[in-house]
């Protein structure tokens, strides 16, 4: 498996999601500069083959192109996390998938819904139309593009029309990614953070809708016992090792500080067939709703789903 770096360039952006976990950060505390995100770069260019560029909001940054151009110089493959509503703008699209020289594996844009009023709420703007767009430019330019997801109490309900329409607009893949208490999305946790048993048959029906169109789906921060029969969808079977390169600090192995500190599991998980696998949920949700929805699962059941 890759071996990804994750360059946070900032936190500026355009949205003001209520599900951020960057939170208030944006406001005291300095993009990095342009010499700084090279100097990364160089210095890791043989430690890492891909670099995920994201923030804050990449695209809103000036020199967006110029970064993009050193990285795909410097032999990296490419991933953008991104609103994606500066894509919405076709000059700025072109020259910014030129700029990355088709080092560009992937783009993945946040739509949070396919009802305007509800993506537009969570992202605190009037986001949804720039993000549509900047998607369908994106696609008819034939760049690969995913979709990310949070899961909150406010767009749950809409998942199934939402996976009809990522279907529809030619999205390659698309993924639920539970909500984790940072940042806002502590500041607004009474509104957004649902019961995971509330969400899962929604998210499930988004899976059936993907896998009958031929379209990967994935979920993450949703334990296996919520998710049985739907195993391989979970997210944390495939992701890479990380360095995450923050602006304040840098984290060596993400994967370990995610599994270790980030995420929990129950005394009784111990118990369950895929303790060994499973994460648990991020540490904040069982603090919220304790751990009644998470059932272990009986060795012999495991058995005979896999
Ligand atoms: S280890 Fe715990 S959280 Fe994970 S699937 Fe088993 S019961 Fe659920």
């Amino acid at each position: 498996m890759d071996n990804r770096l994750d360059l946070k360039v900032g936190y500026n952006c355009n949205n003001y999601c209520k599900h951020c976990v960057i939170g208030d950060k944006r406001f005291f505390i300095p993009d990095r500069t342009t010499r700084q995100l090279k100097d990364v770069l160089e210095e890791e260019k043989d430690n890492y083959q891909e670099v995920v560029f994201t923030g804050g909001e990449f695209t809103i940054r000036k020199d967006c192109f110029e970064l993009l151009s050193h990285a795909a110089s410097l032999g990296y493959k490419i991933l953008i996390q991104t609103n994606a509503r500066r894509f919405a703008y076709s000059a700025f699209c072109d020259e910014f998938l030129a700029a990355g020289q088709g080092k560009i594996m992937t783009v993945t844009g946040a739509l949070l819904s396919a009802n305007s009023d509800c993506h537009n709420y969570l992202t605190g703007a009037d986001s949804y139309r720039q993000t549509v767009k900047g998607l369908c430019n994106l696609k008819a330019r034939g760049q690969q593009v995913s979709i990310n997801t949070v899961v909150t109490k406010v767009n749950y309900r809409t998942f199934p029309d939402l996976a009809r329409f990522l279907i529809r607009i030619g999205v390659d893949v698309y993924q639920y990614a539970f909500v984790h208490a940072l940042g806002s999305a502590d500041k607004n946790i009474l509104s957004i953070l649902p019961k995971k048993s509330l969400v899962v048959p929604f998210i499930k029906m988004g899976i059936d809708i993907g896998r009958a169109a031929g379209v990967p789906v994935y979920v993450e921060a949703i334990p296996f016992c919520l998710m049985q029969g739907y195993e391989r969808n979970i997210a944390e079977n495939y992701i890479p090792q990380v360095k995450l390169n923050d602006v304040t600090n840098t984290v060596a192995d993400f994967d370990y500080v995610r599994k270790t500190y980030e995420k929990e599991k129950a005394p009784s998980c111990r118990k369950c067939a895929c303790f060994s696998v499973c994460e648990g949920p991020w540490i904040q949700y069982p603090r919220t709703y304790g751990w009644k929805e998470f059932e272990p699962i009986a060795p012999v059941k495991a058995a005979a789903k896999s």
